[in-house]
């Protein structure tokens, strides 16, 4: 079978047939070039407007990279013609197997494209002996392609976040559309300020920013301040790691406060070293953790309020009774065994 025939079954050129086909050498490997010629009826049309035009002359023949056979590079030749344009002047003709200046077949932009979704720009550009220039104006044709044909309506839950960038704190903001069954990157801008996200709702527009009905993102300030400005009336869920951090950070400054407290008026330190046993669940309490001596004072504490901590009294009549202070009674313990009015019918 000839590599015409191949062409001709996967990649029919409409208005051009392949000509002759040989092994060449290109930066010292071996190459396959296939020429390209119009066909005896072609109509010339502008590369700019796409309409039909008078011939002006032929360039010098062009080299177009299409995708590799058998891991050989494969190199389509032609010599592009200039139309003389009603409208544009003196334009080089339009092509069926690439735009622009471009070098690269849109086959194999395409083709490059879709590798760099799966392996590093490098990566492809050393799989597919190419440059890693080919593989970023390919990626960046599909980028523009899916933003010109993209559909932006349906879209009611929105996830902002931020990834670092460069070194140091060079950040960009992400937006992810978050609807069940349309999850994709909608946007994205550099830095992590407040014109930042202001930038993305003039975007998004207002008749979009109106159909929002959820908004996720971290507790970074300007993100809260612009969601609150922009989209008040949607619900925005902020993301559970930072409450979290927060109000452990809050917990923890209570119980060092109080643990200070209980020191200057002489009592057992009962909170010293339970940073952590605070935020354990009572049920992961190793042995040695759980039985901790109780003190008459750690009722009145803020800690023990918080339902960790129980004493040696007995609740009201029908209550539980809390375990008695010693190795048998447990500060920890009260929160399944609580005590006083809290625990009262
Ligand atoms: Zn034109």
């Amino acid at each position: 079978m000839r590599v015409q025939t191949i062409l001709n079954r996967v990649q029919k050129q409409p208005g051009f047939v392949y000509g002759a086909v040989r092994l060449g050498q290109a930066r010292g490997t071996l190459v396959i070039e296939v020429e390209i010629r119009p066909r005896a009826n072609h109509r010339l049309t502008c590369a700019g407007c796409a309409q039909p035009g008078p011939g002006y002359d032929t360039l010098a023949p062009r080299r177009f990279e299409f995708v590799p056979l058998w891991g050989i590079p494969v190199f389509f030749l032609y010599a592009m013609r200039r139309v003389q344009c009603r409208t544009c002047g003196v334009r080089v003709e339009a092509v069926p197997w690439a735009a622009g200046k471009h070098h690269l077949t849109t086959t194999y932009a395409w083709f490059l494209a879709r590798w760099a979704k799966r392996l590093s720009w490098t990566e492809v550009a050393a799989a597919f002996r190419t440059t890693w220039e080919h593989v970023f104006r390919s990626v960046e044709m599909a980028v523009t392609w899916g933003q010109e044909h993209r559909d932006l309506t349906g879209i009611t839950a929105i996830g902002i976040d931020e990834i670092q960038w460069r070194r140091g704190h060079t950040y960009l903001t992400l937006v992810y559309q978050l609807d069940a069954g349309g999850k994709r990157l909608l946007w994205l801008g550099e830095h992590r300020t407040v014109k930042t996200l202001l930038r993305f709702f003039r975007w998004l527009g207002q008749e979009r920013r109106a159909a929002l009905r959820f908004i996720c993102s971290d507790m970074w300030k300007p993100y809260l301040r612009v969601v609150a400005k922009k989209a008040g009336h949607t619900l925005h869920i902020l993301d559970r790691f930072h409450i979290m951090s927060h109000m452990s950070k809050a917990i923890d400054e209570v119980r060092a406060k109080e643990a200070r407290d209980l020191k200057a008026h002489g009592y057992a330190p009962v909170l010293t070293h339970t940073r952590w046993l605070l935020l354990k669940r009572p049920e992961h309490l190793t042995e040695k953790q759980e039985p901790r001596p109780a003190s008459p004072s750690c009722c009145a504490t803020t800690c023990g309020r918080s339902g960790a901590t129980s004493c040696g009294k007995t609740s009201s009549s029908s209550g539980p009774t809390c375990p008695p202070p010693g190795p048998g009674g447990s500060w920890t313990a009260g929160a399944r065994a609580p005590c006083g009015p809290r625990s009262s019918p």
